[in-house]
């Protein structure tokens, strides 16, 4: 055993993907989620169920670990403060309270002159009307959104008044970009100027939600470098320590875009556990636990699928599979329309 015992906020299915890598490197996990259910529960060595601001059990955690990192970035900015006194927790705090707010995640990449879409913050609706510059558009909350959760997509300035909009919330309004392409990058940075890079993947979204991932991306070596050398960038700007992806958007014009930053493990690198020597969540315990960095290899191209919601029925109940084929059911009890319950990669 390494002695190291991980604590890691969050319990779904990143959680789980983290706390199997932890077992791998001989890492205790210990996962603390508000969900009773939370699907990591089956794959880490103890669970924790309680709300995020419950401070008994913020302290229980804390003194059970050596270190903490998180597996979604909407685990309130109190906590991982509170906790950041206590132990090590990485990424930094105040690089997730950056990040989970998209204005600020954005005003942080236009400072460092890398594109991002247009945008322009909006606190009521009369802030809208003006803006037909930014049409059509997509209206995000600042904060909380996900999987597309939280977004009113808006063609016309006669549709907004249309639109039922809770305003008791913020936004960003965001220009349309006429997609070519959608990619990520995933680093995982050591230290200054340490880190280790997986290619660029390609993504395909269904209803704003990440449906197939696939290396190699296909996209020509000057976009291939740029979104490479421009998540690289992120990663040092904010002395990030541990895995970070970078979601982009390539036009018809191919120029790229940074659509946002995760500041964690990513949906999109489900595929690197079977296709390189070290996965995105290896590499990001590694890094958070200060274990030795080993250098990536990659071993196979890859496509990997998520199995949204009923997807997974066939899956489970007969799981017929190829030897380059690796199914992933995130073991979650209930089946919801547009839930990700598992993925399937298939090595090419
Ligand atoms: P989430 O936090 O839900 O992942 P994103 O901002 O990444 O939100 O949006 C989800 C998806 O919606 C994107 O991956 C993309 O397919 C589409 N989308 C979002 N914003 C834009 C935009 N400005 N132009 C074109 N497509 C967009
Ligand atoms: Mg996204």
């Amino acid at each position: 055993m390494s002695n190291i015992t991980l604590g890691i906020l969050g319990g779904g299915q990143l959680g789980s993907m983290l706390s199997i890598a932890a077992k791998k490197l001989s890492v205790k996990s210990i996962v603390f989620s508000d969900d009773q259910e939370a699907p990591a529960q089956n794959f880490c060595d103890d669970f924790i169920f309680a709300k995020y601001d419950d401070k008994d059990k913020i302290h229980e955690f804390s003194n059970k670990v050596d270190y903490i990192t998180f597996e979604f970035e909407n685990i309130p900015y109190e906590t991982l403060h509170e906790l950041n006194k206590l132990k090590i927790v990485l990424p930094k705090p105040s690089v997730n309270r950056l990040i989970q707010h998209r204005l600020a995640e954005k005003d942080f990449v236009n400072k460092l002159n890398l594109r991002t879409t247009r945008y322009v913050y909006i606190e009521n609706k009369k802030d809208l009307e003006p803006l037909t510059d930014f049409l059509p558009g997509i209206l995000k909350t600042t904060t909380m959104g996900y999987d597309g959760k939280g977004q009113y997509p808006i063609k016309n300035i006669e549709q907004i008044s249309s639109l039922n909009i809770d305003f008791s919330k913020k936004y960003i309004l965001e220009k349309l970009v006429k997609l070519k392409k959608e990619i990520s990058v995933i680093v995982t940075r050591f230290g200054n100027n340490k880190y280790e890079i997986y290619e660029p993947i390609e993504n395909t979204h269904e209803n704003q939600i990440l449906k197939y991932s696939k290396i190699p991306a296909e996209i020509n070596e000057k976009l291939f470098n740029q979104s490479k050398d421009w998540a690289i960038q992120i990663a040092e700007e904010l002395k990030y320590i541990g895995t970070l992806c970078v979601e982009f958007f390539i036009d018809r014009n191919d120029n790229l875009y940074v659509n946002e930053i995760a500041p964690r493990v990513h949906n999109s690198g489900h595929l690197t556990i079977n296709a390189y020597n070290i996965s995105q969540f290896e590499n990001h315990i590694r890094a958070v636990c200060a274990l030795e960095q080993i250098k990536l290899k990659k071993i196979s191209n890859a496509e990997m699928i998520n199995l949204i919601g009923n997807q997974i029925t066939p899956y489970r109940q007969n799981p017929k599979l190829n030897d380059n084929q690796f199914l992933f059911d995130y073991q979650k009890k209930e089946i919801k329309e547009k839930r990700k319950m598992g993925h399937l990669t298939t090595l090419k």
